[in-house]
């Protein structure tokens, strides 16, 4: 198991059913993981700033569609508190995220950016859906450093029925995540896994896009059904694959986020929410003992927090920024990890050297 892994070995490790033999696979990610990363767990601050959308993604519960959704955007005190509170808590970055939402106009955003990184050291990820090439690039002179952009599914017809075209607008991920690169942005992708008609050569094409994309991050959750989607209402235009369906589990998810550990050594890569969400008692240090070395704290307000629903029963929904930081913090310190400093980007390499000398 190396990081030229071929698909048909990808293909078998995602159909393993057999524990003990999984045992390897796990144990290999985490080494891999501890050689090239280190043992720091990476905070990133997650700031949910707008739950408006244009969009009508068929998983998502903020699609424009959902009229039972009490919609909000915070004002910029607001994030810019939020960010005071990351530096506080000791995290190295701050990631405000959003539905597609135009009202975050472009200059407004570049305000924010600008004055968190007057105040701040944080390094600022932006996940805020497929914007224009002017505002990506205004956001970048403002000081942005990262974005996100999951292109969810590498299955293109999968793709197109999951997350229809806004009018006539071209929507192609794959090339703005290029686009992202040449700006100079750090770029993350990443997948849902067990989305209805994706199958497990699917997921293996995903694996291979992470390598060939080159990613600096690369997020990987269970698709979590909301039933106000017409993904979670077992609606027949999206048909499951049969026995080559992925399962939305947490295993499924385990096995993507060792085998892109494997692809993509030093990448960064969080134990998502959502994974925290199907499995609350330990999904989060499953995933960081299985490959992943970021965790995303939600340093949303409360009174927001429950209302940017993109799937139910979502892990941290009713805790404060501080008791979510000091459950996270308690639960990477009990499995033997630390808590990283700085922004932790890509280039943590020299850390992980440092951690082998002192390990
Ligand atoms: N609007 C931006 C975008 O589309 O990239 C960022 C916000 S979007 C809510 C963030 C991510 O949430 C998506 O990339 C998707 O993978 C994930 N997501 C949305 N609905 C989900 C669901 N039902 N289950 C699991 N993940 C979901």
């Amino acid at each position: 198991m190396n990081e030229a892994m071929e698909k048909s070995e990808i293909l078998s490790w995602l159909r393993e059913t057999n524990s003990r033999r999984l045992q390897t696979l796990w144990h290999h990610a985490d080494e891999i993981r501890r050689r090239h990363v280190g043992n720091a767990v990476h905070l990133r601050g997650l700031v949910e700033i707008s739950s408006h959308c244009v969009r009508q993604c068929a998983y998502c519960g903020l699609h424009v569609g959902n009229a039972e959704l009490t919609r909000y955007r915070m004002e910029a005190a607001e994030i810019v508190d939020a960010a005071h509170q990351a530096v506080a808590f000791g995290y190295g970055t701050v990631v405000m995220q959003a539905g597609e939402d135009y009202g975050l106009k472009a200059d407004w955003l570049s305000a924010i950016i600008q004055q968190i990184k007057r105040e701040t050291p944080l390094a600022i990820t932006l996940s805020l859906g497929e914007r224009t090439d002017a505002e990506l690039q205004e956001w970048r002179a403002a000081g942005a450093d990262r974005y996100l952009l999951r292109f969810e599914t590498s299955n293109s017809a999968l793709f197109d029925r999951i997350h229809p075209p806004l009018g006539n607008r071209p929507c192609d991920r794959l090339a703005l995540l290029r686009r992202l690169r040449e700006l100079g942005y750090e770029v993350g992708s990443g997948v849902m896994a067990g989305i209805p008609g994706q199958t497990y050569e699917s997921l293996a094409n995903d694996i291979l896009l992470f390598r060939e994309l080159d990613l600096d991050m690369i997020g990987i959750g269970p698709f979590v059904p909301h039933p106000a989607t017409p993904l979670g209402q077992n609606s027949p235009d999206f048909p499951y694959a049969g026995e080559d369906q992925v399962p939305n589990t947490e295993l499924s998810v385990y096995k993507a986020v060792a085998l892109t550990r494997i692809v993509r050594p030093d990448a960064n890569i969080p134990a998502t929410t959502a994974l925290a969400t199907i499995n609350q008692k330990n999904g989060r240090e499953l995933g960081l003992q299985r490959g992943a070395n970021v965790v995303m704290p939600n340093l949303t307000p409360l009174q927001y927090r429950q209302l940017y629903q993109i799937y139910p029963g979502k892990a941290c929904v009713t805790e404060t920024g501080e008791a979510c930081n000091t459950c996270l913090s308690g639960r990477i310190l009990r499995i033997g990890r630390h808590i990283g400093s700085g922004p932790g980007g890509r280039g943590t390499h020299a850390n992980a050297q440092e951690n082998i000398c002192h390990a």
